[in-house]
């Protein structure tokens, strides 16, 4: 049976990259060596390294005095890594889910933490939109995608401050512009390659302005000075990254993604909104996200969330079960899911309705 795979991360890859990256574990470019076996001073794998940071630029146009680098630790490790380079006295940070807490827990470790506005209230259903950025902090932190509860900002907008934007779970998915951020962060397992790689573009001028000592491998500096190629990479992890990104530019580059995935993310929300069974987790229609679609049972059919994702389960449909923290369902509607997917949902969800 053909699978729809709507898991959060790790998650689908386009069927391009794992054709490639298992052409690569038999024969590396035809080096006669396996990726898994290829040193990462090769000079294979050295252009492949600085294929996937030129491609990144590439794909969302990154202006002069920005360095793209892959690092290990995942974007958990950069709740840490931003504040150590960054955090002189004070930062500000947008509380919008369990991913920007765990930033703002690591950032107080550095100095003060403002937390200038945040949705808890209401269980991290909405983004918030009236609040002030403090001039005098260091920078301002905020989480594109919260891919728990579904919410997403899809605006770049202008801060005083320098912007850090973790966007794990959005990177890729629309044009960014990335003049307005002087940071970017987040880990590759969900619209680029299998985990084990977290990208960081970095405008170079906010660098060496803390006065703490930095150890090396924290320091932006220093992977930026070695082209991501101080330590050992992932190998196999970024040669997967590049054809995810040789496919996105194949097909039109982020444009065209974001056209597919404003189809996708509506044909699904409107269902949702249709139907008699299901409601949205989040209200407001511009700040739902199109890369997690969270939605619930409506109040008097509770009882039928088990048997929901029981029924999508025997046609195919695979982590459709909402985070343990926010319940209900979730759908992640990643660049490589096809419309198909999102259409075979839809179908099974009107199915259900129709037997209840
Ligand atoms: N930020 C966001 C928005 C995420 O979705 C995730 C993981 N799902 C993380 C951070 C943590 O990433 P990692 O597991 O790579 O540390």
């Amino acid at each position: 049976m053909k699978k729809h795979n709507f898991y959060a991360g790790p998650s689908i890859l386009p069927q391009y990259t794992i054709d490639k990256t298992i052409e690569a574990i038999k024969d590396y470019e035809g080096s006669g060596l396996s990726v898994l076996e290829i040193s990462h001073r090769s000079k294979e794998f050295d252009r492949t390294m600085a294929d996937a940071a030129a491609l990144f630029k590439d794909l969302l146009s990154v202006p002069d005095g920005y360095s793209v680098i892959f690092v290990g630790g995942g974007a958990s490790t950069q709740f840490f890594h931003v504040p150590y380079n960054l955090l002189q006295t004070k930062a500000a940070y947008l509380d919008t889910g369990a991913w920007s807490s765990k930033a703002i827990k690591e950032a107080k470790l550095f100095g003060d933490v403002d937390v200038v506005a945040s949705s808890a209230d209401k269980n991290y259903t909405y983004i918030p939109k009236d609040y002030v950025v403090p001039a005098d902090a260091d920078y301002f932190h905020i989480t594109s995608n919260n891919t728990v509860r579904g919410t997403e900002i899809r605006k770049d907008f202008d801060v005083p401050v320098p912007l850090v934007a973790d966007m794990s779970s959005d990177i890729f998915s629309r044009p960014v512009d990335v003049s307005k951020y002087a940071l970017i962060y987040g880990g590759a397992q969900k619209n680029m390659a299998p985990a084990g790689v977290t990208f960081v573009v970095v405008r170079e001028d906010i660098l060496g302005k803390v006065d703490r000592p930095l150890p090396t491998m924290v320091d932006y500096r220093t992977h930026i000075k070695k082209g991501s190629l101080f330590n050992t990479p992932p190998v196999v992890v970024v040669y997967a990254a590049l054809q995810t990104m040789k496919w996105l530019k194949d097909l039109g580059g982020v444009e065209v993604m974001e056209k597919r995935n404003i189809e996708k993310s509506n044909l699904l929300y409107e269902e949702i909104e249709r139907s008699k069974l299901f409601r949205c987790t989040v209200p407001d229609p511009e700040d739902r996200s199109r890369m997690n679609a969270t939605f619930l049972m409506k109040d008097e059919y509770q009882d039928l969330t088990a048997d929901f994702l029981a029924f999508a389960a025997e046609r195919g449909m695979v982590g459709l079960k909402g985070h343990r923290d926010a319940g209900g369902f979730r759908a992640s509607l990643y660049n490589a899911l096809p419309l198909e997917s999102v259409q075979a949902l839809v179908d099974c969800m009107k199915d259900f309705e129709a037997k209840h």
